[in-house]
């Protein structure tokens, strides 16, 4: 039967939490790296006994490895090295030994040799019942591509040796995948799955450092599945990743990243195949459908009494206008157009509790969905369990899951009708018509930290149904900065996932100050910056500094005219342009090193303004350092 599994080397820890991880994730399989049996303080036959507790088949040891095409004595002794593994296979309670190509120096590349010693080693297993699995290392002396590997286990041919097919190995290599799909099935051993991101290093350290779930990375999974699957292969499909940044983080975390990842995989092989006619896989149970996003319904802050004048001061600065209180508790919504602002200034319950970590900052987002209750199921089925919060008498009840550092994303139901939600919670006041010149949500940028920025993607990806976009590396003052943006369909909502390298680079500052991650960047688009910059700045909103400089840098890239380019130095406003579109932008000062507003007038222009990230990280920067000279200043006084 296809079924999911995983490697134990995917995960950090001792062999026993790797395993109750797995299990917990949901796994039913999983291969047992040798190192780990190597680890653990106890006899393998307790690995077995933890894993039959657990709900997991052990499906192969791995890896045996330097075997093939050695000369006397040392071809011998590797035969009884391989005695040795299948004692561990006998207590272990598994039948497959992965053996991956030989690496040594002075092996020989000799084809008929190396099959002959295939042949000897599946013949000595089949003595015990148990199989081979040969794979191709990318890096492997000889055998290097999974062809030559094929070639072996046809010419050794033996009904217990099969082949080990590892997407890593064959993207590594370029390899074709199509052909795969004519290897017959019983001849493969194992089906493994890693991703990559797209970058050129030898495949060594790319394996060792950058293998990836399936859909973090940007090599053709779904490809390469669909081919192992069409021999009609029926084993497990296995993930074998070594990352430094998984071992790292906990192994409960890993292991379900792991499967959202494979769940969002059968997703969308099972989606090709109902396109295409075929039978379904049943590769474990049926994910409900991503509800359709129709954009950011509201963004919450929260601060305290005592900071919410300056933020509510700010808002103002921005153009916008108090128009309900909350029934029941201190919370106020500010609107302006398309876009909900809600101040929350409580002292107890989940707000408050993100404010003592956090500080005034960003602590909930709300989603327009055509179904919350089929994004709260599919949520679920992915293990991200629903929130419920504290409601008054007949207040709604809005359904929320976990986001980033613990933040809310709200689902709201999308109404043509009118936003009822509200009505049933606030108190509108009377405030003079006034629509203001911010018209909507254009994006919100999170930062993360360096260490989940994949298991973010993979939550956007499989929980909410988002696409991601290449990643894009951008120079900070102190370090490097990168940033890969995930959208909703249709691009409705759209979140660049920011990290950096480099302790002084504004990203880590910020999660320093932030204590974590969360929303950095909230940006809003108007129909005229120009006007909109004006009364901003006559309301007294102050936005960052940019060096004349960038005004005789742009002046020699774009051909602008005088007046406008004098406009855009005058108010401070930052420009660029893609394929004939035009991008105007500008930036609030930061709020507590915490949070910034941008304000944008898109004209065609469909990017996020990448090319002035460096202007604005440097002039954060150097508002940052004077910030810190005049409080040294204020403390030598
Ligand atoms: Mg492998």
């Amino acid at each position: 039967m296809l079924r999911w599994s995983t490697a134990t080397v995917c995960m950090g820890g001792t062999l026993e939490t790797k395993l109750s991880a797995a299990a917990r994730a949901g796994f039913r399989a999983i291969e047992i790296f040798e190192n780990d049996l190597t680890f653990f303080n106890g006899r393998p036959r307790e690995v077995r006994a933890m894993a039959d507790d657990l709900g997991l088949e052990i499906i192969a040891l791995q890896p045996m490895r330097d075997f093939e095409g050695m000369q006397e004595p040392a071809r011998a002794k590797n035969f009884d090295r391989a005695e040795r593994k299948f004692d561990l296979m006998e207590e272990l309670g598994t039948k497959l030994l992965s053996l991956c190509s030989s690496v040594a120096e002075d092996a020989s590349g000799d084809a008929a040799r190396c099959a002959a010693d295939l042949a000897e080693l599946a013949d000595k297993a089949a003595t015990r019942g148990f199989r081979i699995g040969y794979e191709a290392l990318a890096w492997g002396r000889h055998v290097h591509d999974w062809m030559q590997a094929w070639d072996l286990v046809k010419r050794a041919d033996r009904p217990n040796l099969g082949i080990v097919l590892d997407s890593f190995h064959i993207c590594a290599r370029k390899n074709p995948i199509a052909p795969l799909a004519q290897i017959p099935a019983d001849k493969i051993a194992l089906v493994q799955v890693a991703d990559a991101p797209a970058i050129v290093m030898d495949p060594m350290s790319l394996s060792r450092h950058h293998r990836c779930f399936p859909g973090q990375g940007d090599w053709p999974m779904i490809e390469y599945l669909e081919a192992a699957i069409a021999t009609g292969y029926s084993g497990p499909i296995s993930l074998e990743i070594f990352n430094d940044q998984f071992r790292g983080a906990p192994a409960n975390a890993i292991a379900r990243d792991g499967m959202r990842s494979l769940q969002i995989c059968g997703e969308r092989l099972e989606a090709n195949r109902k396109i295409r006619g075929e039978t379904p896989l049943y590769l474990g149970r049926a994910l409900p459908e991503p509800a359709k996003i129709g954009g950011v319904e509201f963004i919450e802050f929260v601060t305290s009494t005592a900071h919410s004048p300056r933020l509510v001061g700010e808002l103002e600065g921005l153009g916008f206008a108090r128009v309900a209180r909350h029934r029941s508790k201190d919370v106020d919504l500010y609107r302006q157009n398309d876009v909900n602002i809600v101040v929350n200034r409580e002292q107890e319950g989940f707000a408050h509790s993100f404010y003592l970590v956090h500080g005034t900052s960003v602590c909930a987002l709300a989603l327009r969905l055509d179904d919350p209750q089929r994004a709260l199921e599919r949520a679920n089925s992915l293990a991200a369990p629903t929130y419920f919060g504290r409601v008054g008498p007949g207040e709604a009840q809005i359904p929320a899951i976990a986001g980033v550092e613990n933040s809310l994303i709200y689902f709201m139901k999308d109404s043509p009708q009118g936003r009822t939600t509200w009505d049933q919670d606030f108190n509108f006041v009377d405030v003079p018509a006034h629509p203001g010149p911010l018209q909507r949500v254009d994006h919100l940028s999170n930062v993360v930290r360096r260490s989940e920025f994949l298991s973010w993607i993979t939550f956007y990806k499989s929980v909410l149904g988002f696409t991601d976009e290449p990643q894009v590396e951008l120079a900070d003052p102190y370090g490097a900065f990168f940033s890969r943006v995930i959208s909703a369909p249709d691009g409705v909502v759209r979140i660049p996932l920011n990290i950096a390298e480099g302790g002084s680079t504004g990203v880590s500052r910020f999660i320093e100050n932030f204590g974590g991650g969360g929303v950095q960047q909230i940006a809003l688009s108007t129909g005229d910056l120009f006007a909109f910059v004006e009364q901003a700045r006559a309301r007294g909103v102050k936005f960052l500094d940019i060096p004349d400089n960038y005004y005789a840098d742009l002046s020699a890239r774009c051909d602008l005219e005088p007046g406008i380019l004098e406009r855009m130095r005058t108010l401070g406003v930052l420009y660029d342009r893609h394929k004939g579109g035009e991008f105007f932008h500008i930036y609030t000062r930061m709020f507590d090193q915490r949070f910034f507003f941008e304000i944008l007038e898109r004209r065609d222009y469909d990017l996020f303004g990448a090319a002035n990230t460096p202007i604005r990280l440097a002039a954060q920067a150097s508002e940052q350092d004077s910030a810190l000279r005049q409080r040294a200043m204020l403390e030598l006084e």
